[in-house]
Formats: C-alpha cells, sequence, structure tokens
C-alpha cells in the first residue's frame, strides 16, 4: 500500500492481503512491521508539532520507519473515497478503535495500491462515538490549493456519507470485524521488489 503525496510516495507499507474481492478489499499492517515513510531531511519524522503550512513546504525524504504501536485492518470498497480501519493494541491485543480513512479510491498497481490522503478522517470509538479529526489541516490544504473547493467538498461529503453508516451501525460496524484475529502462520509482510517503481 502505498500513499502518495505531490505526486511522490510518502509511505509504503508491506500488508497482508487478507481479501481481494469486486466487494471488498483489506489489507492487514501488524504492529512492528518495517515501512517507509516521509522524513525530513535530518532523517526525523515531520511530526504533528510543526504546523501544517511549514509542514507543506519542508523538503522531505522518504526513509525507514516501523508501524508502532497498533495492529490495524483497513477495509475498503473498490470505488470508495474511503477506507475503515479497525485498530487493536500491539501484536492485536486489544481492540481499540475504529477510524475513517478519507483518501482516494484505491488504484491497483503491479504489487498492490496505491492511494493519496485526504486529510480530514474521522475517529470513531468502540461504542460507534465519532468525530472528525483534522478539520483544522484540511481548511488549512484548502488555503493552500491541494484541493479546489469542488473536491473538498466531495471530500466532505464522504466523510459524511461515513458518519450516515456509523449512525445506522452499518458494515463494517456491527460485522464483528472487533473479533477478527489474524491467522498467528502468516508470515511478517515486507515490501516486495519494485515498490519504489513509480
Ligand atoms: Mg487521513
Amino acid at each position: 500500500m502505498r500513499f502518495f503525496n505531490g505526486g511522490r510516495i510518502s509511505w509504503a507499507k508491506p500488508m497482508i492481503v487478507v481479501e481481494d474481492s469486486d466487494e471488498l478489499v483489506a489489507l492487514y499492517l501488524p504492529a512492528w512491521t518495517p515501512i517507509k515513510r516521509r522524513l525530513g531531511l535530518d532523517g526525523l519524522p515531520v511530526t504533528r508539532s510543526i504546523a501544517f503550512a511549514e509542514r507543506v513546504r519542508r523538503p522531505w525524504t522518504l526513509g525507514d520507519g516501523v508501524w508502532a504501536g497498533t495492529s490495524v485492518l483497513q477495509l475498503v470498497k473498490p470505488g470508495q473515497a474511503r477506507s475503515y480501519w479497525a485498530f487493536w493494541r500491539g501484536a492485536h491485543e486489544e481492540f481499540l478503535a475504529w477510524y475513517v480513512n478519507l483518501q482516494e479510491p484505491l488504484r491497483r498497481s503491479a504489487i498492490g495500491f496505491d492511494t493519496a490522503d485526504h486529510v480530514l478522517d474521522i475517529e470513531v470509538e468502540p461504542d460507534l462515538t465519532w468525530r472528525w479529526k483534522d478539520e483544522d489541516e484540511f481548511a488549512e490544504a484548502q488555503q493552500f490549493g491541494l484541493f479546489t473547493p469542488e473536491e473538498a467538498a466531495a471530500i466532505r461529503a464522504e466523510g459524511e456519507a461515513a458518519i450516515a453508516v456509523i449512525e445506522a451501525r452499518g458494515w463494517p460496524f456491527a460485522d464483528g470485524w472487533e473479533m477478527w484475529r489474524p491467522d498467528p502462520a502468516w508470515p511478517a509482510p515486507t515490501l516486495p521488489d519494485g515498490w519504489d517503481l513509480l
């Protein structure tokens, strides 16, 4: 799974394909998986403590990182501009929360899937209480021209569609995914050759 930012790869995550059908793409990222991620030229992650306007301008490179702290199952209906993320603590120990990541619909590549983040997200508690996340960054992204007004409206509408699903307790929020478990025989995922080719 690769996220693109300004035409460059900003995240590359090796994920286990749990399902790949016309109805659902389900991908699993275990805690402590080595990944490639966006780093500042000093080799350090560009953290949220740096203002969005400064982060956008800062030169960056792609370097080594680790998906730490949580394991995540990402559920995408092909064609939809949102991904439902289920988080467990550590190596799949305890269900933590849902998350709706607003993003471009998945594009299939020779080695997996490509997308781009839409900045705005929704955090969803296990009891399905929800809240918008990063509305401030989403507004700044529009001021910077990262999204046209039409694109921003479509992103917001996609989030509102997700909220309607949450409030109706629709799929995937009442389907027992919290109980889902990875097969312990699955090997740790690694990035395939060619992950960095455009
Ligand atoms: Mg996001």
